[in-house]
């Protein structure tokens, strides 16, 4: 028997930064049939969700929907834009940004990558002025793009990118900006437009609560020109053959039909609800959810309150405490996932998930088995953090919308 074929009673509180749990009218949409995907229905559909996910990201231009995983958009935004050689100044946040930057080097690119040393660069956001003070270094221009991490998912910091934005113009450099928000799109405000980023990176199964598997790359003209000269190779990935058939809504090869369903009605739900209820009820979590480890006298891995990420919340374990010890117990004593440290934190954090399809009784659960769990694992708890958050959150007046 599979592990998988014994469920125990009740729902697995799925609280990793991703993949979020799935809310049941998006399941039920992607159970529709499977249809041509070169039928006349299906461009209905097409153009539906390629409109619908312009609004997510705040751009009137093109957004590319790849049958891939966030891994694969990130290769699309940087084989479609730089050439061999190229150099690309990278921020070192954390884990995903310390993957993108491998990937830029296996594509052989080179990258220059900048941060704060050791741990504490794990503990803040993108320093804009070291990025303007980089860029103006540059005079030849050598440097053909910036790449940021907008929430980094292993640790719990959003960054600032109009401030990278603005940074690039301050020192009057060409340099395309290009940003992952994999985990921050439709939970933490994102303006692709307005904020002037060339390509931005998502993926499915974050924000959008949707199963993983769907990822897009959203487009600036400047960077639909740079790929008519861009010299890495490409093929799968190339933009300029699918965003011609996009016009129809099809696709050069065979989308991922019922993902789309499935995106479909994530539109609904999100644009429904409204995007800047979406971003306060993210928020409105987040703070719960840090008012709770603070009254555990538990240390949040980002120090800088003021890039707290929405979307999830790293804790600290104390000195001694396995942090991958504490989310075992959890597991298997309270049917809870919650995210790993990555990288340089394994085994000294852990991270609640509070994105995507969650509401305050969701994250009340998820606090309490945090709490026991931790208790259990002989960690000694200052105060109640449950109380904490209950309190903060029965102290806002929050009407649900019941239209
Ligand atoms: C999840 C995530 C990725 C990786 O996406 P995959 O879908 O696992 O390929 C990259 N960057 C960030 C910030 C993420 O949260």
């Amino acid at each position: 028997m599979l592990k998988l074929d014994f469920h125990p009673a009740g729902r697995h509180f799925l609280q990793i930064p991703g993949p979020s749990p799935v809310p049941d009218r998006i399941l039920r949409a992607m159970s529709y049939p499977t249809i041509d995907h070169r039928g006349p229905e299906f461009g209905e559909l097409g153009l539906k969700v390629l409109e619908g996910i312009k609004q997510i990201f705040k751009t009137v231009h093109p957004v590319v929907i790849y049958p891939a995983s966030g891994t694969g958009a990130w290769e699309a935004a940087l084989c479609n834009t730089l050439s061999s050689g190229d150099e690309v100044l990278m921020f070192e946040t954390g884990h995903f940004a310390t993957l993108w930057q491998k990937m830029a080097l296996s594509l052989g690119l080179k990258p220059q990558f900048i941060g704060r040393p050791g741990i504490e660069g794990w503990r803040g956001g993108v320093d804009a002025q070291m990025i303007e003070d980089h860029l103006r270094a540059d005079g030849g221009h050598r440097i053909k793009a910036v790449c940021v991490v907008h929430n980094e998912t292993s640790t719990g910091v959003t960054s600032d990118i109009a401030s990278v934005r603005k940074a690039i113009d301050a020192a009057g450099h060409p340099a395309l900006l290009l940003v992952d928000t994999i985990s921050g799109l439709a939970s933490a405000d994102y303006r692709h437009d307005e904020w002037g980023v060339d390509v931005t990176v998502s993926g499915s199964q974050k924000g959008l609560m949707l199963p993983p598997g769907i990822s897009f790359n959203a487009l600036s003209p400047k960077a639909i020109e740079a790929s008519k000269s861009a010299g890495l190779p490409r093929s799968f990935w190339a933009w300029d053959e699918i965003i011609e058939m996009n016009k129809t809504g099809y696709w050069p090869y065979t989308p991922n039909t019922n993902l789309l369903y499935g995106l479909s009605e994530a539109l609904d739900m999100i644009l429904g609800e409204g995007l800047d209820n979406v971003f306060i009820r993210h928020n409105r979590l987040a703070k719960a959810c840090r008012t709770a480890v603070t009254a555990w006298g538990l240390d949040i891995q980002c120090a800088d309150p003021s890039v707290y990420s929405p979307v999830l919340t790293g804790v600290m374990t104390p000195e001694g405490i396995d942090a991958d010890q504490v989310r075992k117990t959890i597991y298997e004593r309270f049917d809870m996932s919650l995210g790993t440290g990555l990288g340089k934190m394994k085994g000294r954090m852990f991270r609640i998930g509070h994105l995507g399809d969650c509401n305050d009784l969701m994250l009340m659960a998820t606090l309490t088995g945090c709490e026991m769990g931790l208790q259990m694992a002989g960690v000694k708890l200052q105060s109640s953090g449950v109380l904490a958050a209950m309190d903060y959150l029965g102290g806002q007046s929050v009407p649900l919308r019941r239209d």
